[in-house]
């Protein structure tokens, strides 16, 4: 295998480098951050138009490991992986659509959007969770004594921890801030066999406890902190790429929390440019919940100053984080990618998902957080009516029910439901319904 990938210090100065399969989350000898780095000169062997043809070769189709979205792209994820070790569910290859309607409606006429929520526990985090969980079946395999996969989770990761790892064999512990996962986030790491464990705190707090616990090897630690998930929703950029035939978008508008995937959707094109698969870079905008926005008020500061924030109550609570741990990652990225942050309140956020559902969407709280970001800029004009936007749809809207029905309830708080729709409540009589259907139609 001539294509090679290792731990690298986000520290441009610092030399170390790291096995992808040493237990290690952060630079041993500065404490920073940690990124995968990929032999660059080695894939240059392939020309942009070679490898847009190896992965078009390989798109869906059934061959293991190739066909999934994220292993179809091996050399430029985990390239010196044993094919034997690989975890897969065919993750990726969600569909990307033109929301004609809802573009329409907010004056963005080339507005697509990426499904990555159509995925098997539901949301993106199955792209970067393959590879990690993946990466520990190969350490298992050359001895490495893992007990078991932990993390903290707004309800998503721990989702995918556990799928990964029953499909696997390999156990998994997750931690959760109790009353503050949706009940399918919660049956999912019960059905799959996760140690579920509900802590009276939020995920900040959850975060520094399985930190504590990640400090013994035989507990490996699957948080973004983690910089091999990363790797995986990659991805989500050349997909989107490629299902354009290899068209970079102007816009890709992105649901951000913990930041790790607005850096993953960054790397992606950064090595697409590299490798001469596209010749421009789309702008990229972090969208958050204005009740955890510690990324849109260092934008406002030009980057100059971050700080982390408490995160308030948000129905977009999986980006109810007030301590990015990516942050130095992401502010980088923003600024190579001329990015934009925008937020959203619990109101907008609502009534975006409302306006997009009411054209055939369901969109998660989150994609809600996207959709209002994309509505401000597009007002404002600093996206314009003809430009080429994607905004990524995180997760299936079916995970947060209670928002949904909150909504059409009338029970959401901070919010104003425009167009809550109730259901109408008839005796079993067909004048009755009749009636019902010519008021509404007729
Ligand atoms: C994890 C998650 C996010 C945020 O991604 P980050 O990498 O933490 O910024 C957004 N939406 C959903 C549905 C998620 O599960
Ligand atoms: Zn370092």
């Amino acid at each position: 295998m001539p294509y090679s990938s290792w731990f690298q210090c986000i520290d441009p100065e610092c030399p170390e480098r790291m096995a992808l399969t040493e237990i290690v989350y952060t630079c041993p000898s500065c404490d920073d951050l940690l990124m995968v780095a990929h032999d660059v000169d080695a894939l240059k062997n392939r020309s942009g138009a070679a490898w847009m043809r190896l992965f078009d070769d390989r798109y869906m189709t059934t061959q293991f490991p190739y066909g999934s979205g994220v292993w179809g792209k091996k050399e430029w994820v985990y390239p010196q992986i044993d094919d034997a070790n690989i975890v897969s569910t065919y993750e990726g290859g969600s569909n990307l659509f033109q929301a004609i309607r809802f573009g329409e409606m907010i004056g963005v006429e080339d507005l697509w959007i990426k499904q990555s929520g159509n995925s098997h526990t539901g949301s993106f985090k199955d792209l970067g969770m393959t590879v990690l969980v993946s990466a520990v079946q190969q350490m298992i395999h050359e001895g490495a004594d893992i007990r078991a996969v932990i993390c903290a989770s707004t309800g998503d990761t721990s989702a995918a921890v556990a799928a990964y790892c029953a499909t696997a064999g390999i156990p998994s512990v997750v931690l959760l801030p109790k009353d503050k996962v949706t009940t399918s986030q919660l049956v999912q790491p019960l059905a799959n066999n996760a140690l579920t464990l509900a802590l009276d705190t939020d995920f900040d707090g959850c975060m520094e406890v399985v930190k504590l616990l990640s400090e013994d090897k035989r507990f490996y630690l699957a948080n973004s902190i983690n910089p091999l998930r990363i790797e995986g929703q990659k991805t989500i950029s050349i997909e989107i790429v490629q299902q354009d035939d290899w068209q970079t978008p102007d816009w890709v508008i992105v649901p951000s929390g913990n930041l790790g995937n607005i850096t993953a959707i960054g790397l992606g094109f950064q090595m697409m440019h590299e490798l001469g698969l596209i010749n421009k870079l789309p702008r990229l905008v972090a969208a958050q919940a204005a009740a955890a926005a510690p990324l849109y008020d260092s934008y406002k500061t030009g980057f100059k100053e971050y700080s982390p924030v408490h995160a308030h109550g948000t129905q977009a609570t999986a980006i109810q984080i007030g301590n990015p741990v990516s942050a130095p990652r992401a502010i980088p990225i923003l600024q190579e990618f001329d990015g934009v942050v925008e937020q959203a309140t619990e109101d907008e956020l609502s009534q975006a998902a409302a306006l997009a559902d009411s054209t055939g969407l369901f969109a998660c709280p989150q994609t809600g957080v996207a959709l209002a970001a994309l509505m401000k800029l597009a007002e404002r004009s600093v996206i314009s009516p003809e430009e080429r936007v994607v905004v990524i749809s995180t997760a299936n809207g079916l995970k947060f029910p209670d928002f949904k029905t909150g909504y059409h309830s009338e029970t959401l708080p901070e919010v104003t439901a425009k167009l809550a729709n109730k259901p109408v409540e008839l005796p079993g009589d067909y004048h009755a319904v009749a009636e019902a259907i010519t008021k509404h139609a007729g």
